[in-house]
């Protein structure tokens, strides 16, 4: 849960970020911001701000803020039905972002949330600064996190079903409850 205060800071916050990317977002969109705890009451530890700019049943984009050194926590897009999961492109607007995908020679844990190893499986580090991208094909279980100055993020990608997506932490709820 989240209090209504810090859900409007966070959201105060996070469009001041996406504005000084450059990028321009019209009040009804910041309204319909999700300022996401995952229901792990840490937002500034594991959380995201995101902004849906469109969402037909084939193309989806957003836009995801996350504050200095905030994660979002390991996931994957799987399959519904005959749709094989969404397919994802993480375009970096601002900032640095570290994207972690299985495979790999590489173990990083460093940048983990402390004690929440097991729930991290992905550390093949891929750093992006702006204006780099990476493609997640549907399935990939994935996490990323800001560097020291924050990072705004372009997600452009096949139909979001946020509500479907797969955590691999037992205890997220993926649905922000705020405390009115
Ligand atoms: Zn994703």
């Amino acid at each position: 849960m989240i209090s209504y205060d810090g859900y409007i800071n966070a959201q105060n916050r996070a469009v001041e970020m996406i504005r000084q990317a450059g990028i321009v977002i019209h009040e009804s969109e910041i309204k319909g911001m999700d300022v996401a705890d995952f229901g792990l009451d840490d937002l500034y530890r594991e959380g995201a701000q995101m902004v849906s700019l469109f969402n037909t049943s084939r193309i989806s984009a957003k836009i995801i803020a996350l504050f200095p050194g905030q994660t979002l926590p390991e996931h994957w897009h799987d399959q519904v039905e005959d749709d094989p999961g969404k397919e994802e492109v993480i375009r970096i607007a601002c900032g640095n972002v570290y994207i972690y995908i299985p495979g790999g020679i590489d173990n990083h844990t460093s940048r983990i949330p402390k004690g929440k190893a097991e729930y991290y499986s992905s550390r093949q580090e891929i750093p992006l600064g702006p204006g780099d991208q990476l493609i997640l094909v549907p399935g990939t279980k994935h996490w990323f996190q800001a560097g020291s100055e924050g990072a705004v993020i372009y997600s452009f990608s096949t139909c979001a079903r946020d509500d479907l997506d797969k955590f691999s932490d037992p205890n997220i709820r993926r649905k922000t409850v705020i405390d009115q």
